[in-house]
């Protein structure tokens, strides 16, 4: 087993169908340094969080006196709608809607009804802890489906990821009430921290085995300057594939589109399918076609980010639209990032002072 997938791995990524390949992009289209086009734009709306996930927001940082971001510091709606028309207009095809907790944000429903007039896919990663009761609304004001984070089966350890004693019915009924109102495919996020949550893979495949949501693994990562980082607590997306296969066999199949994080497997009895993200062990800066927008207006060409880049000045300033399209632009095109291939034991240290997952979202 070990054989082949390492190699079959690698193979699918090189093998994108011709003319589907990034570095192709159309004349005149915009593209980074890497020529990289911009196609996802990943919105976070709120710094705040109910969940204190030990990989992302651990309690002994994000404390009750933490800095969270005031009110007045946000951006509205209003400027966030004309941020995302001009992404879309710049080639934007999907907009992800994150956080911190994005369903924490109140009237998200009035945010994704303006941004639903856009010709955009629009997707939420949550948490679920408030699925089951905004699921409707969300539908009903255009989200297109959603991404839930759930880091174990068994409550006890779910828990423990967690940190603040969420139980896991509590999210899969979020789960079971997103897929009642159609905000599917439901994607269902887990982080792998070795030793600490490992023992949930085969229990989660099981679980999600024949339910028609696609269930995926991200590789622990440094990210930000909180979590205490290590390689040691990182389990190869490899070993997670390994592990399933050894109980259901897997095939590989092709990305949806050039640039998916996630490299995709099938049960191949039929079972349904899974994904592996593995920012840390095969680095896909290559096709990064992601831009990030925190909450308060500032642009990050990369998650491993140390700085952005302040729109909400020229939004509030009363530049209009062309002068903000012209400053997006020369962001993109000037645009160099491609951390996890240089990830070094130093750029994982705190001190290199990374911007947190909770502020920016994944
Ligand atoms: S590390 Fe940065 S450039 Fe690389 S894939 Fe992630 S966001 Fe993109």
């Amino acid at each position: 087993m070990t054989d082949r997938i390492i190699p079959i791995i690698r193979a699918t990524r090189a093998t994108l169908p011709p003319g589907r390949d990034l570095a192709a992009a159309p004349e005149g289209e915009l593209v980074d340094l890497r020529r990289r086009r911009v196609r996802d734009l990943r919105i976070s709306v709120t710094d705040r969080c109910n969940f204190r996930c030990v990989y992302c927001m651990p309690k002994e940082v994000f404390g009750d006196d933490y800095a969270y971001l005031s009110r007045k510091q946000l951006l509205s709606f209003e400027e966030i709608e004309r941020v995302a028309r001009i992404f879309v207009d710049l080639g934007v095809e999907k907009i992800r809607l994150t956080g911190g907790e994005p369903l924490l944000r109140k009237h998200i429903e009035n945010l994704i009804e303006r941004l639903a007039k856009l010709p955009v896919e629009i997707t939420l990663t949550t948490n679920g802890s408030l699925l089951a009761k905004k699921a409707q609304a969300l539908k009903d004001a255009g989200l297109h489906r959603v991404t839930v984070s759930l880091d174990g089966i068994d409550d006890a350890v779910f828990k423990r990821m967690n940190d603040v004693d969420y139980a896991v019915g509590d999210v899969l009924d979020g789960i079971a009430a997103a897929a009642a109102v159609g905000l599917a495919p439901i994607k269902v996020n887990c982080v792998v921290k070795r030793g600490s949550n490992d023992d949930q893979i085969l229990p989660l495949a099981r679980h999600f085995r024949n339910s028609g949501h696609i269930l995926r693994f991200i590789e622990y990562m440094d990210v930000g300057s909180s979590n205490g980082w290590c390689m040691d607590e990182v389990l190869p997306s490899a070993d997670v594939v390994a592990r399933i296969d050894a109980e259901f066999p897997l095939a590989a199949i092709d990305p949806n589109y050039p640039g998916e994080v996630a490299e995709r497997w099938r049960y191949a009895d039929g079972g349904g399918e899974i994904g592996v993200i593995s920012s840390v062990t095969q680095a896909f800066c290559a096709t990064c076609t992601r831009i990030r927008l925190s909450t308060e207006g500032q642009l990050y060409t990369c998650l491993f980010a140390q700085s952005g880049h302040d729109l909400r000045a020229l939004l509030r300033k009363g530049g209009g639209d062309e002068a903000l399209r012209r400053e997006i632009a020369a962001i993109w095109r000037g645009r160099d990032d491609r951390y996890s291939e240089i990830r070094t034991a130093a750029t994982a240290l705190p001190a290199a002072k990374k911007i947190e997952m909770s502020y920016i979202g994944g």
